[in-house]
């Protein structure tokens, strides 16, 4: 290898950025085990599906960096991803373990949207409740809605991204609402959609720890602080990018809507 390679930096510089990710779900996850938190399955999902996914990535780019002598026994690599490959079997599959995080998320929505549902059955005992929720639906429809501003508690290096984020949290829960309106309790079968939704849910948390990881570096004034926003940064870029719009699912809610409550 001779001078500057930037395919090669961009891969050291994805796998640093990787790995971080990782440190920091593991730190969060057993942060909140420490301070007593006993409701962290759903976290501890996350950061099994994303670690294992993680680690398989950068051991392969690894050996993809080191060419043909990567892929050899003396490099010791091909080991290290033989053995890695079992992580995302074993202690649930990540296939299943993302069904279990689309699952649980929507479970929480489910029991929102059902109390509305009751409350539509007795409109007169809960007209507070059917018009705030109507407010809400409806603001969000004409772009008046604005989402939890979460930017003041990052670095100031990284308020973009929190504002992102707090967009992508809001476009994600619309997605939940649109997916439950449409298939009800059948959404349990609809593994393509399930698997879509975790993956969203997996790039808002993973982001969510990163912002707050960097934040306290930061804050802190760590040496290592502006390496870390950086990372950070990068990572926000990334995974918010895939989070999906805030369209994608509202047409599904509103056909539903107009059919159900206005049909002739
Ligand atoms: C080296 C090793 C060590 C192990 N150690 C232990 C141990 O200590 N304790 C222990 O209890 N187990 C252990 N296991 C077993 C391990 O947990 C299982 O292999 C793992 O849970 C996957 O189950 P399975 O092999 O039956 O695959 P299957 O259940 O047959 O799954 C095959 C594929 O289908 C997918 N799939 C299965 N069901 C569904 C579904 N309903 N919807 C969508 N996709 C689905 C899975 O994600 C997977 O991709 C070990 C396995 C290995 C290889």
């Amino acid at each position: 290898m001779v001078g500057r390679v930037d395919n090669i930096t961009e891969k050291l510089a994805r796998m640093a950025m990787l790995q971080y990710v990782t440190e920091s779900l593991a730190y969060m996850v057993s942060g909140n085990m420490d301070t007593g938190a006993r409701d962290y399955h759903l976290e501890a999902a996350i950061s099994k599906v994303f670690a294992s996914d993680a680690a398989w990535a950068v051991v392969d780019e690894a050996i993809q960096v080191l060419g043909g002598m990567g892929f050899m026994k003396g490099a010791g690599l091909e080991r290290v991803l033989r053995d890695l490959r079992i992580f995302r079997i074993f202690e649930g599959t990540n296939d299943i373990l993302r069904l279990f995080v689309a699952l649980t998320g929507i479970q929480f929505a489910g029991s929102h949207l059902q109390e509305l549902q009751r409350a539509f059955k007795n409109p007169t005992a809960h007209l507070g409740l059917i018009f705030s929720e109507a407010g809400r639906r409806a603001g969000r429809a004409v772009g008046l809605h604005s989402p939890a501003d979460i930017s003041p508690l990052v670095a100031p290096e990284l308020r973009p991204a929190a504002r992102e984020l707090a967009r992508c949290v809001d476009a994600f829960g619309q997605t939940v609402e649109g997916t439950l309106v449409r298939y009800g309790r059948a959404v349990v079968d609809e593994q393509f959609v399930l698997n879509r939704l975790a993956s969203a849910a997996i790039d808002v948390y993973t982001t969510a720890v990163v912002l707050s990881r960097a934040s306290r570096a930061a804050r802190l004034q760590l040496p290592h602080a502006p390496h870390e926003l950086r990372l950070a940064e990068a990572w926000a870029h990334e995974a918010l990018a895939r989070v999906p719009p805030r369209n994608l699912f509202i047409q599904i809610f509103v056909d539903h809507f107009l059919k159900t409550h206005f049909k002739q």
